[in-house]
């Protein structure tokens, strides 16, 4: 590494355990307000962008989930990555799941049988059964991921009879332009998905992880119930896309 890079990390090094030690008051003051203890929420380091350096600093301060946006990206920090729980969060092509079946510990953005089904096929072949979220497009946006509202029980249960799949909750991103109030509306009624389907104990299917926030508004998230919360800039700074 040249002198310059490692000066530029060093900064970002320290930028990180500040956010950092922000980010977990934070989640614990959102957690002990709704009821719950800092430990039932789970931190997800979103690292789109973030080069493997910074990423295993997080790691060596204790974040210990990673999630990853894009295929490529994934495969191309993988091997620099300290050990970490690795998962992928981002819109998935059927065809690159073959990229990611030996690589992460869950699927959180599964919106649709054939993708499941695909996941379940080589899951099966590699003699494991992958965890997955269903992603749910709460906001009904067009062009935006996710199985929309009405359509999310006839998919769970579709995907709970593959066998190498294992749905252990659910997973959204509400519209960006939503409006704080709005933004609270679309998380309760996930977590009210969340609580309604958990309650009918569908066969092969758990409700236990509810992952919504992101920097803008994880306390929030935490506060309508979500469990596991998604956060990449303000924990790394803004993004510099390529
Ligand atoms: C980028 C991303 C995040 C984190 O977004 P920030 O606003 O930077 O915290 C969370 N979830 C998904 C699916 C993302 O793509």
């Amino acid at each position: 590494m040249t002198e310059r890079l490692l000066n530029d990390f060093s900064t970002r090094f320290a930028d990180v355990e500040e956010n950092l030690k922000r980010i977990r008051e934070a989640i614990a003051e959102a957690a002990r307000k709704s009821g719950r203890r800092p430990e039932d929420i789970t931190l997800l380091a979103a690292t789109k962008t973030v080069p493997a350096e910074v990423v295993n600093h997080a790691i060596s301060l204790g974040v210990a989930h990673i999630g990853e946006n894009r295929v490529q990206e994934l495969c191309d920090k993988y091997d620099a990555y300290a050990p970490v729980d690795l998962q992928f969060i981002g819109h998935l092509q059927t065809n690159k799941v073959k990229y990611l079946i030996d690589k992460v510990s869950m699927i959180q953005s599964v919106e649709n049988e054939r993708l499941a089904a695909e996941i379940s096929r080589l899951a099966v072949r590699a003699e494991k059964s992958m965890d997955v979220l269903v992603e749910v497009n709460i906001g009904r946006e067009e062009n935006k991921s996710g199985v929309l509202p009405e359509k999310l029980e006839d998919l769970l249960e579709r995907i709970a009879v593959l066998p190498g799949v294992h749905v252990r909750g659910l997973m959204a991103i509400p519209p960006a332009r939503a409006s704080e109030a709005e933004t609270m509306q679309f998380f309760s009624k996930m977590n009210q998905y969340f609580v309604d389907i958990g309650a009918k104990r569908m066969d092969n299917i758990d409700m236990h992880i509810l992952s919504m926030g992101m920097s803008a508004d994880y306390a929030m998230a935490i506060s309508a119930g979500a469990n596991m919360v998604r956060v990449g800039s303000s924990l790394f700074g803004p993004r510099h896309y390529q």
